[in-house]
């Protein structure tokens, strides 16, 4: 669906960090890049999304901004059936986005089942700097959203009503996801579209700060009212300004029941590095429930406060971005299967 360029490897050393906590990571697997700024997100529709946060980053922009303008792109783009405009609708054919933000001071904002708005992150951003709230959620999400300005537009395509209506024909909800070997994996969606993918992202900018974001349709013709990770603080995404940050994709349902970005982020507290804290994470899920595990695809992907990244899936398939001044690449996550 995206251009896949070329892998190019790391280049340079990460920059010098007085912070403790991150002494104990000197020895990381993860990739050390000329580190500030920096910015990485979820699939290989991540590289574009990069594109924009850097726009910001690179001329000493807040990564809040960054993360905000960044995932905004795959929101508008109606050929991505996964996120904001022409997203897979529910079982009843409605349009339902889920989208969180967090600063570096911690604050965070959030939106959930919201319709008809085309950029739900920047809703999410208005939640949290406008109001006393983190989340607000379906027909009181839309209402504040029209009350500040945002447009209400019919975010159901053509092609994602077609894809609907085909589904229609069987209404087998299966969570089909982004999977290399899918002799574990159901079939994929009518018009051979993965019923997959999130935007996550998770900025370092210039002055040491970070931030996230992270937006999705969700799973594709789940049930009007499922909400998913996306917009949950510490599942879909957390950012802990002393730390790192880290954001999730794949089956929601899973992620919840670990509280997965917040975790990655705290087993980067106690010394892991981004890489060695995805994979502790994905294989929590495994562990969890092993069968599941093998159906479905979940990564996460982290970014610590020295600016070094990591990321982890559970089946090979997963892939995700990085922008430095060293590198514009995607990558393909480590997988435990
Ligand atoms: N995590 C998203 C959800 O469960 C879906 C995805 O990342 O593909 O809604």
């Amino acid at each position: 669906m995206i251009n896949r360029r070329k892998f190019v490897k790391a280049a340079g050393l990460a920059a010098v960090s007085s912070t403790y906590v991150l002494d104990a990571l000197a020895k990381s697997d993860s990739k050390k890049v000329n580190a500030k700024p920096i910015v990485i997100s979820t699939w290989d529709f991540g590289q574009a999304a990069n594109a924009a946060a850097w726009d910001v980053l690179k001329t000493g922009g807040r990564a809040l901004d960054a993360v905000e303008k960044g995932v905004s792109v795959p929101e508008a783009d109606p050929s991505n059936q996964s996120v904001g405009l022409g997203g897979f609708p529910d079982r009843d054919g409605r349009v339902t986005l889920d989208a969180c933000i967090m600063d570096e001071h911690g604050n965070a904002g959030s939106v959930a089942a919201l319709e008809h708005i085309v950029h739900p992150i920047s809703v999410a951003r208005m939640v949290m700097e406008k109001t006393p709230h983190v989340m607000l959620v379906g027909e009181g999400a839309l209402q504040f959203a029209l009350k500040n300005g945002f447009k209400k537009e019919n975010l159901l395509t053509p092609e994602s009503e077609k894809a609907w209506k085909e589904w229609l024909k069987t209404s087998k909800y299966e969570p089909v996801m982004n999977i290399e070997n899918r002799k574990a994996a159901p079939k994929k969606l009518p018009g051979g579209k993965d019923n997959h993918d999130t935007i996550g992202m998770i900025a370092l900018d210039a002055n040491g700060n970070l931030s996230g974001a992270c937006t999705t349709s969700g799973m594709a013709f789940k049930m009007h009212g499922r909400v998913g990770d996306s917009p949950i603080i510490g599942a879909g995404m957390f950012v802990d300004n002393e730390i790192g940050g880290a954001a999730a994709t794949g089956v929601g349902e899973e992620v919840i029941k670990i509280v997965g970005s917040f975790l990655v982020v705290e087993l980067m507290r106690q010394g892991r590095t981004p890489q060695q804290a995805c994979q502790e994470a994905v294989e929590r899920i495994a562990k969890r429930d092993p069968k599941k595990a093998k159906e479905v695809q979940i990564g996460f992907i982290a970014l610590n406060k020295r600016g070094e990244y990591g990321a982890y899936c559970l089946q090979a398939g997963f892939t995700y971005a990085v922008k430095s001044n060293d590198e514009d690449i995607v990558l393909k996550g480590k997988n435990l299967f």
